[in-house]
Parts: C-alpha cells; sequence; structure tokens
C-alpha cells in the first residue's frame, strides 16, 4: 500500500528539518509519497502572489493529510500567522502535543508523559484587534458553544483511544466568566454524559502552571483554549528538554497536519544545525494516524521503528545543541537512519 501525503517545508529551519525528517522516512521504507507545497515567506519566494496558497490549501483537502515545517510569523505588526490560518481554514479543531520524557535527555524530572489537547480555531487567536481610539486598543477573545463542546469532546475521546486516565482543564473562568466559564461548563458537561471512566479536574491556569513546574507527572491530558494551549504547550516543551523535542498534530473531520510545536527559529536558520526530531516525531504521529485509518500494521511497525531508532540515537549520545550535543541536523539525521 502506498500513500500520498503533503509536505509543506515551511521557513527559517523549516525546510531543513523537513527535509531530514522525509530522510528517515525513505530510509525506513514508509510507503509514502510526496506532493510538495509551499506556505509561508517560502510560497512568496517561489513567485506565489499570497502567503497560504489556494493550491497548497487544495492539496491537503485532497489528500487529507500534510507534514509541515513552520512558517515565520512577524512580531508587533506584519501579516498575519500563516500556521493559524491553515488551522482555520482546514477547520482543523483539535491540537495534540504529546510531551514525553525521553531516556538520554536529561532533564529535572525523568517521567513526564503529558498530552496537550488545545483548540485551535478561536479565542484570542482569533486575532481580532482594534484601535477604537489613538492610544486604545481592543483584542476580542471569541468563544462558541459549538467549539468548545467539539474540543471537550475530542479531548475526552482522545483520551479513551489512548487509555489515558484523567483530563485536566486549565482556565481563567475567575476573570473570564463568560468564556472561560463556558469552556469548563462544557467541558463538565460532556464529561459527566459520556465519560465518566475518565477522572476529570478543572484548575485556574496560574495555579496550573506552578503545579506543572513542581510536578509534571501528576498530570496526564490537559484541554484548554487556544492562547493557554500555545504558551503551555512550549512550558511543558521545556520540561523534558526543550522545542527541539516536542511533536503535533492539528486534527479536524477532513484533514490532518502534523508540525512540530516549535516556530521557524530564524536566528538559527541555514547553520545546519537545528534539531530535525520533533518534526520527525510529528512525522511518526502521522504515520500512525495513516495507519489506523487505514488498518495497515505495517505502516505502525514503520512508525515504532523510527521511534526507537531515535530513542536509541538520544540514548547512546547522539544530540544536536540544543539538546547539550555537538551534532549537525544531518549529522542527527543520519544517527537515526544508521539505527533503524
Ligand atoms: P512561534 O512564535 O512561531 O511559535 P517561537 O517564538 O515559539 O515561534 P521558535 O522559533 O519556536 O520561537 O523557537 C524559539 C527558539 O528555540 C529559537 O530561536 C531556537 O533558538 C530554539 N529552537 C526552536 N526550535 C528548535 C529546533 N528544532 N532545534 C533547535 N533549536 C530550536
Amino acid at each position: 500500500m502506498k500513500y500520498t501525503a503533503v509536505l509543506v517545508p515551511g521557513d527559517g529551519i523549516g525546510p531543513e528539518v523537513a527535509t531530514a525528517a522525509c530522510e528517515i522516512l525513505a530510509a525506513a521504507g514508509a510507503p509514502i509519497e510526496w506532493i510538495q507545497c509551499t506556505a509561508g515567506v517560502a510560497a512568496l519566494e517561489a513567485g506565489e502572489k499570497q502567503l497560504l496558497p489556494l493550491a497548497t490549501i487544495e492539496a491537503i483537502r485532497k489528500h487529507r493529510v500534510a507534514l509541515k515545517g513552520p512558517c515565520t510569523t512577524p512580531v508587533g505588526g506584519g501579516f498575519s500567522s500563516v500556521n493559524v490560518a491553515m488551522r482555520k481554514t482546514l477547520d482543523l479543531y483539535g491540537a495534540v502535543r504529546p510531551v514525553r520524557s525521553l531516556n538520554g535527555v536529561k532533564t529535572r524530572f525523568d517521567d513526564v508523559d503529558i498530552v496537550v489537547v488545545r483548540e485551535n480555531t478561536e479565542g484570542l487567536y482569533a486575532g481580532i484587534e482594534n484601535e477604537i481610539t489613538k492610544g486604545v486598543v481592543t483584542s476580542l477573545k471569541v468563544a462558541t458553544h459549538a467549539a468548545c463542546m467539539r474540543i471537550a469532546d475530542f479531548a475526552f475521546r482522545y483520551a479513551v483511544h489512548r487509555k489515558r486516565k484523567k483530563v485536566s482543564v486549565f482556565h481563567k473562568a475567575n476573570i473570564m466568566k463568560l468564556s472561560d466559564g463556558m469552556f469548563i461548563r462544557c467541558a463538565r458537561e460532556v464529561h459527566d454524559e459520556k465519560y465518566q471512566a475518565i477522572e476529570y479536574e478543572e484548575l485556574i491556569i496560574d495555579a496550573a502552571c506552578m503545579r506543572l513546574v513542581q510536578d509534571p507527572t501528576r498530570f496526564d491530558v490537559l484541554l484548554m483554549e487556544n492562547l493557554y494551549g500555545d504558551v503551555l504547550s512550549d512550558l511543558c516543551a521545556g520540561l523534558v528538554g526543550g522545542l527541539g523535542v516536542v511533536p503535533g498534530a492539528n486534527l479536524g473531520e477532513n484533514a490532518a497536519i502534523f508540525e512540530a510545536v516549535h516556530g521557524s527559529a530564524p536566528d538559527i536558520a541555514g547553520k545546519g544545525i537545528a534539531n530535525p526530531l520533533a518534526i520527525t516525531m510529528s512525522a511518526v504521529m502521522m504515520l500512525n494516524y495513516i495507519s489506523e485509518t487505514h488498518s495497515d500494521t505495517a505502516l505502525a511497525a514503520t512508525a515504532s521503528r523510527i521511534r526507537a531508532a531515535y530513542d536509541r540515537a538520544l540514548v547512546e549520545g547522539c544530540k544536536t545543541r540544543d539538546l547539550g550535543g555537538s551534532l549537525s541536523t544531518k549529522e542527527f539525521t543520519h544517527a537515526v537512519i544508521s539505527r533503524l
């Protein structure tokens, strides 16, 4: 069986790490045929008129699965996030970011195993801002009952499917009584109606952050709205070695985009030192997703071989600089390939 997936290398370190991931998949014999598309600044540089070309969206709609590198988002002005636009356009409402300790990557805690589930389509990330008069700006936080209900159901379904025990909702409903208030009421309702076998708790996000850095092992699945999910994903990444080791999936009813949690890291782009592990882990998630969709156990075995190879590479001390090692992107890629 052969599968087609869309590859969007993105900007900054995106093309370097995406190439590495594709090399590892090819060496493992993963039967993926890539349709290469552009997005972000890379799209403009390739002669496209838009940051998010229609052809890219249509290719993902058609083939339903994509592996994507990060697209650069300018800070404090300029164009809006292409990453966010893609998720919204394709209605990829559920972001899943598994954060687990890796043998060989020494951090304060050895046994972190958390999954951040982030609502991907609304909240302050709606990016609706107005300067109502000079020096006065409003930023609108959007919450809809429908989106709160579906992300809650998504998180509990995920927990059941992955044999997880607990869902913790992080919120600030003491201050944002309407928006976050609705978010927790929906989560509670979905839990009480359909998922009582899963343990459930609600935590105010500031105190939750403190508990997370004091003892991440008490957490399992974390459910939160868009902006909190963005921030907490990086916090959780810091618990297990940083942005170089946390993968992600953006899932909807009709398509899925797999991408690392990290951004385009312009400070190290083009230097050949970026860690390709996060996008490689995302590619492994993609293979598992395809294997589950098509009941393809051979593909699941290929995904496991890749995971075992990078786990072994790390244990044997093969690491890029962000993890305290000295390997280049290419050297680490070859270290993984030689252990397949
Ligand atoms: P965004 O706003 O797009 O989410 P960000 O502000 O989270 O981006 P990143 O680009 O993700 O920023 O990365 C922050 C820093 O972490 C980078 O500047 C880089 O030094 C480091 N970093 C991120 N990803 C990697 C990686 N794959 N390998 C090595 N270092 C990385």
